[in-house]
């Protein structure tokens, strides 16, 4: 089994999972209506995905 030869350092491990968090609001805009939209998710606010309609929109149901 393959093992460390060095214990990781608390400032080692502390720097390697500095990247480690998100940010606690990913959003980007949508394409159709400019709303913010979370990625690869259909849009809340106009029902679109990939420029083409997914579902109705929200409001409208
Ligand atoms: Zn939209």
């Amino acid at each position: 089994m393959a093992v460390p030869k060095k214990k990781i350092s608390k400032s080692r491990r502390n720097m390697r999972r500095s990247h480690d968090s998100l940010p606690s609001s990913v959003h980007e805009e949508c394409p159709n209506c400019g709303e913010l939209k979370r990625p690869h998710h259909v849009c809340e606010a106009c029902g679109q995905y990939n420029g083409r309609d997914v579902v109705e929109a929200e409001d409208a149901a």
